[in-house]
């Protein structure tokens, strides 16, 4: 109930009469509870490390005091959690520097295929030779950010590296209209039939980027909600991976940025595919 008053008695028709609004205020209580749910979870996620670091300097002060082999593997730790947090605190940043842009389109002229060829280079120190492969017939021009591109395709590369088993294969590909698919796949999120329809464009016109690795698949049940922040099928296991829980909720922010749409498809024990639709540079003439 959100208000009730009796009606003006003036009117004879009015008297003994009241007057009642009713608010549905489900959509925005969910929103609140994302909101708190989502400060409860960065607070915990900064917190633990923090507490670690705290006691693995006191440990150092005290029992450690005259052994350096300890001190040694003790910092080595503290510099991986250290690490872990400042990139925590750089995707809270990204996250919401995407959500205060959310509502403008942006407007650059980028080539995909180039762009994934480029984050392929930046990506070889971590991901190593021959681990990761662009398959493209050409240009493929969307209307983009092109720094906010980079991110998606190094952020969805970056994870199929890390969950791709223990000698990872990984295929960034780039097309328009019908990606491939993989047979016998679960599937999840959007659609090309409906990106093509939200843009007013062909659906052989969307383009493109499909990250595809042969590692462990994801389970059914965590399928639709793996692009939510801080949900993990494994948390122990991102953690010691340096993950920080944020990775596919930027690619999901970002892409709903330039009004595309992600699908995820996956066969347990066989691998997954990450595929994110743009919107054709075309868009920017009509
Ligand atoms: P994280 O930092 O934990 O990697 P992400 O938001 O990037 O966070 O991913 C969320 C979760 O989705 C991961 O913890 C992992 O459980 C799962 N995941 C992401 N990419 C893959 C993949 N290619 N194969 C299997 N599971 C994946």
């Amino acid at each position: 109930l959100f208000y009730a008053a009796p009606l003006p008695g003036g009117e004879p028709a009015n008297r003994g009469r009241l007057l009642v609004m009713v608010r549905d205020r489900t959509a925005q209580k969910k929103l609140e509870k994302m909101r708190t749910d989502f400060i409860a979870n960065a607070s915990h996620e900064l917190r633990t490390p923090l507490a670690s670091l705290l006691g693995f300097i006191e440990t150092i002060e005290n029992h450690a005091k005259d052994d350096p082999a300890a001190q040694k593997r003790f910092l080595g730790i503290m510099r991986a959690q250290t690490e872990r947090m400042l990139r925590l605190v750089r995707d809270l940043i990204s996250l919401s520097a995407i959500e205060l842009s959310e509502a403008e389109m942006p407007a650059e002229r980028v080539d995909l295929t180039e762009t994934a060829r480029a984050v392929c280079d930046m990506l070889l120190p971590i991901a190593g030779e021959g681990v990761l492969h662009v398959e493209a017939d050409g240009p493929v021009t969307i209307l983009a950010d092109r720094d906010e591109v980079i991110q998606v395709i190094q952020n969805l590369a970056d994870n199929a590296v890390k969950y791709g088993g223990e000698f990872p294969s990984v295929t960034i590909g780039v097309g328009t209209g019908a990606p491939p698919t993989m047979p016998g796949a679960l599937r999840s999120g959007d659609t090309l039939h409906a990106v093509a329809v939200r843009l007013g464009v062909p659906e052989a016109q969307v383009a493109w980027v499909r990250v595809a690795d042969q590692g462990e698949g994801i389970p059914r049940t965590d399928l639709p909600r793996l692009t939510e922040r801080f949900y993990r099928i494994d948390a122990e296991k991102s953690r010691k991976k340096g993950g920080t829980g944020l990775g596919l909720a930027i690619v999901k922010h970002i892409v709903q940025r330039h009004r595309g749409g992600i699908q995820i498809e996956s066969v347990e024990g066989q691998g997954s595919a990450f595929i994110c639709f743009f919107p054709p540079a075309a868009l920017a003439q009509k």
